[in-house]
């Protein structure tokens, strides 16, 4: 190492612990001197080499300048409030570490309406192998691994993502992009190894990142260097774990694969892509039926036919349609003094107050992609 790569890397480091002890201001100070090493490194060098130390010189301008305003609270616990567990576990907290043991969920696959081929790839690559793990290994399979689920907001990814930490028993880990990336330097790949860590301390887990877009966006010749720090560690990581001896499955979720950066797909990190598009006219006929089960209906009232005709809505809209119809015959009830009974009015009331969320176009661009990336 030279002299002023050694003395880039010891700003570094002081300016990211300045940051966590709170003090802004030493902070600034060392994120000025680490771009002015920076400059001198691109001095000395040239070509891509040298604009890439540009960029980074760039970066750590980006982060003297953003010091100047911010307010950072002192001593700052570095990453935050990061990995929630999904329901934390009475008295289960792992002693000395900052992430709670999160709860196996109590959602399972039989509550979710539809995605039958996507249950089937799952149960095959993980289920399978955690049930029969004997038969599994003589094939030389091991559980676990990544996998990205991607289509409209709204139709079941995360609660299939519970729902396969419930198949295997497994705690569900869940961080979204937004809450695992931080505007100072270094952060965001500390929060995001954190994270593995904890997940990775148990030998099943399923860790979900949520929007992972953006934590992961496309790399462009105008990304930050925030960015292209944090694609390629995480795809460090993930092949870190993949060596490992517990079962870790990595759910990566989004609304916009195509904002993902293309290194997610290619490298083979995550062995699944799997799309969770609208409910198709069985499940939106099991959703209703779940909505309603149990709950009086007068005669006139049409389940069956009402979900056949949401062709084009998400899962979450249909049950909030339903959600809406039985909440108009309880006011109605209370009002009147009477037992609650949905009526056919309450139903298309609900229908005209709840439009689909989603447009044919968003839904076109997804069978766009599918057919470009897939097909
Ligand atoms: P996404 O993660 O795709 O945005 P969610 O998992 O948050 O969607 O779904 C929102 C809600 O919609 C769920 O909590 C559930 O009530 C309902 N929902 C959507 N799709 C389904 C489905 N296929 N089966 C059962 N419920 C669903």
């Amino acid at each position: 190492m030279s002299f002023l790569s050694d003395k880039k890397g010891e700003h570094e480091a002081a300016c990211e612990k300045a940051i966590q002890s709170g003090d802004a201001g030493r902070a600034r100070m060392h994120a000025a001197k680490a771009a002015e090493f920076c400059f001198a490194l691109a001095r000395q060098s040239t070509g891509p080499v040298a604009a890439s130390y540009v960029k980074t010189a760039e970066g750590w301008l980006e982060i003297a300048e953003k010091l100047k305003t911010a307010k950072l609270p002192k001593a700052q616990q570095p990453g935050g409030d990061v990995g929630k567990a999904a329901e934390p576990a009475a008295g289960a907290a792992a002693a000395g570490s900052e992430f709670e043991v999160a709860e196996i969920p109590s959602v399972s696959f039989d509550d979710i309406a539809g995605m039958a081929s996507a249950k089937a790839t799952i149960m095959e690559m993980i289920v399978y192998p955690m049930r029969e793990p004997e038969k599994a290994r003589a094939m030389k399979l091991k559980p676990g691994g990544g996998v990205i689920l991607y289509g409209p907001p709204g139709n079941g990814k995360t609660m299939f993502g519970k729902a396969i930490a419930h198949e295997i028993n497994a705690p569900f880990f869940y961080a979204s992009g937004a809450q695992l990336r931080s505007k100072w330097h270094g952060e965001s790949e500390q929060n995001l190894s954190r994270l593995l860590k904890a997940a990775q301390a148990h030998p099943v887990a399923v860790l979900f990142l949520d929007e992972i877009d953006g934590l992961l966006p496309r790399r462009t010749a105008s990304s930050s260097v925030v960015d292209n720090r944090i694609v390629t560690q995480f795809l460090a990581d993930v092949g870190g774990f993949r060596e490992s001896e517990n079962a870790l499955l990595i759910l990566g979720a989004t609304n916009e694969p195509w904002s993902i950066d293309e290194a997610v797909f290619r490298t083979g990190r995550f062995d699944e892509k799997i799309y969770i598009g609208l409910p198709d006219a069985e499940a939106r006929d099991a959703l209703f039926a779940k909505a309603f089960d149990g709950v009086s209906c007068a005669a006139d009232v049409d389940l069956a036919s009402v979900a056949q005709s949401l062709d084009g809505y998400t899962g979450s809209d249909i049950v909030g349609i339903a959600k809406k119809a039985r909440q108009a015959a309880f006011r109605r009830s209370i009002e009147q003094g009477a037992d609650p009974q949905v009526t056919k009015e309450d139903v298309e009331a609900a229908l005209r107050a709840i439009p689909s969320s989603v447009t044919p176009a968003l839904v076109a661009r997804y069978e766009k992609f599918n057919r470009e990336r897939f097909q």
